[in-house]
Parts: structure tokens; C-alpha cells; sequence
């Protein structure tokens, strides 16, 4: 893999190319974007006005510095500073949200501008897709999991009391500005969840990204070449599918391995970030999607044990038993699993593998055998 052996130039900023025809869009990764930021969204878009949707823990560390780099090149940007967290994906802030954009007279050609985790990216986003029919949309993800998964793709959209992500729609970004540097202000718990999300496109199909994780994952949570490195790997690999399936009709479910327990287990705790955020449960999720392919003689059990030895290490959960707190039953989560939207008659659709970076969708999954795969696993 030369992409991934360092040299004198790994520190230097990466470009993934996103080529969606007239819908294609640059994504920069590497540190002091944001600083520069003005100068990237000018030399792409043609309007001079901006709304800037942020949370009140990423605005008073990078804000300014994004206000100053926006007016450094005339463009004027309004500003709007929401609660953090999954709550704030509402009916009501898309509202507010949208308030702002019209209220700082947006047109066409001027830009929303999500700075913050997917939280405010799906957000700022959706409102971006609806507002005026669609303006210019650029995201400035600041957390790992929002360089690595939310901020490419185009999904939008906020929760309802029906459940998470109903309500959006497909809205490309013109632009992405992973500024690489502000994760050193993230969370260390927050940053790991990310980082399931990395590994995730190791074990879907890149078996020597995965390989080079297990080697690299230090210097990938310290900073420098090999996490600008191992975030470029996985915005390319994210793109790529996006590329293949915009819409999510076929190969793009591959992007939720790991997930569907994952889920399970995120409803199974209320959604209580104390107890499980979305990233350990993946974590959990892909060691079970694992163990359940090996049960199912689709992989060898020595693939499972390396993927929960690898997360395990970085300190991620890889068992139920993880979880703080006590979980439902088997029955339940398999409930959860059922009201899952990849259910068709009676059958399961899961991401299965046929070992580390071999993964592919089976559509045909016998519940009796989940539900006896989840009662073997649980920690009761
Ligand atoms: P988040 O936006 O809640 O961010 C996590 C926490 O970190 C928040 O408290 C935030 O304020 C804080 N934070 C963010 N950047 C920081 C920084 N640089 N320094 C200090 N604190 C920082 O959560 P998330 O994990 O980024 O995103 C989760 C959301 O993304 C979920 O709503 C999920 O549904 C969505 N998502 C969307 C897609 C998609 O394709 N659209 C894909 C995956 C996830
Ligand atoms: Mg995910």
C-alpha cells in the first residue's frame, strides 16, 4: 500500500475527490483548514454571504478563527450557536436553524456552514437542502467520526419521537474542510468512537488498511502523518461507495456493518450517551457481526478474535458486557433488530463477511438464528 507508507510529505494535506458529476465536491484534510478556510470557500463558490451553524462547545474554540478567515476574503457570515448533542436534531432547531439562513438574506450561491460533529452537520445540512429549494452547503467537521462518515454522503435530516434520522434529505456538500488539528480538543472517548468508523472501512473491504490500523492506531490517535493518513483512507473509501450508490439502493448498506447490533444495543440504553454513544456500539456491533459469520461458517473465529483484539486495544467496548447497566433480553434486542428498516418478510438483511475486509450483504439471515446468536452472547 504506498498511499499508506509515510514519507517526508505525509504531513502535507490530502485531497479526496468526490466525482458526483455536477453534484461532485472536493473534501481537504490536514491541520489549519479553518484558518484557510475562507480562502478554499471563495476560490468554489461564487456567493459572499455565509450562515455558520455551530454548538456551544466548538464555538468558543474555533468560531472566530472561521469568522476572521471568512472576512479576510469579504465574506460576511452570520452565526448561530446551538445546545450540543443528538437532541438538537429537532424539528424545532431545524427551525431556528433556518431562521438564520433567511434572516442572513442566504441566496443561491451563498453558503451554509456546519462547524461541528455530524449532530450540527446533518442539521445545518438539511436546512441547506430545504431552504430557498437548496443552497450552497459546506461542512467543516470537527469531530473524527463527522471528518470520517457524516460529513461525506450527502445524508441530511433530524429525529423524531419515531425514531433517529427520519426526517432529511439527500444534500451534497460543495465542499468539506476536515481540519485535522481540532481533534486534539475532542474528547478521548469521543475520538475512539470516531475511530470505529475507520476501522469499519477496513473490515468492509480493505483488509491491508485494516492491517496497517493494528500497526498504526497510536500515531493515528497522537496526531500527525498517519491520522491525516488513516482519515483520507476513510473519506475515499466512504466516497467511493457514495459514488457507486448515492442514494443508498444497493452497495452503500455495506457502510453499516456492524450496525444493525450496533442499533440494537443504542436503543437497548436509550440512546444514553453515558452509557453507549454510536461508536462503541459499531464496536460492539462489528465483533458481533463477526462472531455471528463465524457461527454461521461464513469466516474463520480467529477474524473475530482480531477484530476484537485490535478494538479492544484502542479501548474501544467489544461486548455486550461492556455496556454499564443492565441490558434488556435477548428478545428484546431482537426486537429492536426487527424493527430495524432491513427487514423483509420474515428474513434479515445483515452485513455478513467472509473474514477481515470481506463483507457483503445477505439479505436472506434466519432470525431463530440471531435471536439463539444474541441469548448464547448476552451477558445475563
Ligand atoms: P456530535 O456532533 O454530537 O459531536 C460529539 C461531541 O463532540 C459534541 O458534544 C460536540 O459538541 C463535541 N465536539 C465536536 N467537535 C469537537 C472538537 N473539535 N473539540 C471539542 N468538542 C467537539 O456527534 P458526532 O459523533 O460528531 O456525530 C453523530 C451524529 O452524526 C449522529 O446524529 C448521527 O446520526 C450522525 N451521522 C450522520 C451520518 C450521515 O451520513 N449523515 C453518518 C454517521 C453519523
Ligand atoms: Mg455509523
Amino acid at each position: 500500500m504506498n498511499a499508506m507508507t509515510p514519507d517526508a510529505n505525509s504531513a502535507a494535506e490530502r485531497l479526496v475527490h468526490v466525482p458526483l458529476g455536477e453534484r461532485a465536491y472536493d473534501i481537504l484534510i490536514g491541520p489549519g483548514l479553518i484558518k484557510r478556510a475562507g480562502d478554499e470557500i471563495a476560490a468554489r463558490l461564487k456567493g459572499r454571504k455565509a450562515a455558520i451553524i455551530t454548538d456551544v462547545h466548538v464555538a468558543p474554540l474555533y468560531l472566530d478563527s472561521l469568522v476572521a478567515s471568512l472576512e479576510r476574503v469579504g465574506i460576511q457570515a452570520a452565526t448561530l450557536v446551538l445546545p450540543a448533542g443528538e437532541k438538537t436534531k429537532s424539528f424545532e432547531h431545524l427551525m431556528t436553524v433556518c431562521d438564520t439562513v433567511l434572516g442572513a438574506r442566504i441566496e443561491r450561491n451563498d453558503a451554509v456552514i456546519a462547524l461541528g460533529g455530524g449532530v450540527i452537520g446533518d442539521l445545518a445540512g438539511f436546512a441547506a437542502g430545504v431552504v430557498r429549494r437548496g443552497v450552497r452547503f459546506v461542512q467543516v467537521p470537527t469531530s473524527l467520526l463527522s471528518q470520517v462518515d457524516s460529513s461525506v454522503g450527502g445524508k441530511t435530516g433530524i429525529n423524531t419521537h419515531h425514531g433517529k434520522n427520519l426526517v432529511g434529505v439527500f444534500h451534497q456538500p460543495d465542499l468539506v474542510l476536515a481540519d485535522t488539528g481540532v481533534l486534539d480538543t475532542l474528547s478521548e472517548r469521543e475520538f475512539r468512537a470516531g475511530y470505529a468508523e475507520v476501522a469499519k472501512y477496513g473490515l468492509i473491504d480493505k483488509p491491508d488498511f485494516f492491517a496497517w490500523l493494528e500497526a498504526n492506531w497510536q500515531a493515528v490517535f497522537a496526531g500527525g502523518a498517519e491520522r491525516i493518513e488513516a482519515i483520507a483512507t476513510s473519506c475515499r473509501a466512504k466516497a467511493d461507495v457514495v459514488v457507486a450508490d448515492e442514494r443508498e439502493t444497493g452497495p452503500r448498506a455495506l457502510l453499516n456493518l456492524g450496525h444493525t447490533f450496533g442499533h440494537a444495543l443504542e436503543a437497548a440504553t436509550a440512546y444514553d450517551s453515558s452509557r453507549l454513544v454510536h461508536g462503541e456500539g459499531v464496536a460492539i456491533g462489528m465483533v458481533l457481526a463477526h462472531e455471528f459469520s463465524a457461527r454461521l461458517n461464513l469466516a474463520s473465529p480467529d477474524d473475530a478474535r482480531r477484530v476484537e483484539a485490535h478494538l479492544k486495544a484502542v479501548g474501544l467496548p467489544t461486548r455486550m458486557g461492556d455496556i454499564p447497566g443492565a441490558l434488556p433480553p435477548a428478545e428484546t434486542l431482537m426486537d429492536a433488530i426487527a424493527q430495524d428498516k432491513k427487514v423483509k418478510s420474515g428474513k434479515l438483511t445483515f452485513i455478513l463477511t467472509r473474514g477481515i475486509g470481506q463483507s457483503f450483504i445477505a439479505d436472506d439471515v434466519p432470525a431463530s438464528e440471531v435471536l439463539s446468536f444474541l441469548k448464547e452472547k448476552h451477558p445475563q
